[in-house]
């Protein structure tokens, strides 16, 4: 019996099947398939939970980037309770004298402000 690579995977939302092309020599299981066709499929579900990561991944860069590793939880959980809880705004002075705000806009629109020299600002 010829041995067929699976070059399909199931989307785990809506069960769609998705092609997948493997890159040479690379060993796929039945898991990394689906995992792979769930990152790929354009049903509702999969896009936003997608764009949820890839929001996330915005939020974490940009915390990374501006944020001293000692303050990130603090801004990290500032922005879970925003979002859990609709925080309408919260400000913080931290040590290094840079003020902090974090708030949810009327579009449920995430920011996050910085005020230093200059404005540094994400909206996600
Ligand atoms: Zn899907």
């Amino acid at each position: 019996m010829e041995n067929v690579t699976k070059v399909s995977g199931t989307c785990a939302y809506c069960g769609q099947a998705v092609f997948i092309q493997p890159k040479v020599g690379e060993e796929l299981s039945e898991h990394d398939l689906d995992m792979m066709a769930t990152d790929m499929c354009t049903c509702a579900q999969a896009s936003s939970e997608r764009r949820k990561r890839e929001r996330k991944e915005t939020i974490d860069k940009f915390i990374k980037e501006h944020f001293a590793p000692e303050h990130s939880a603090l801004v990290r959980s500032v922005i879970q309770m925003t979002e859990a809880y609709d925080l309408t705004d919260f400000r913080c002075k931290l040590p290094n004298e840079n003020t902090v705000r974090i708030w949810l806009d009327s579009d449920a629109f995430l920011h996050i402000r910085i005020k230093k020299d200059s404005d540094e600002e994400l909206t996600v």
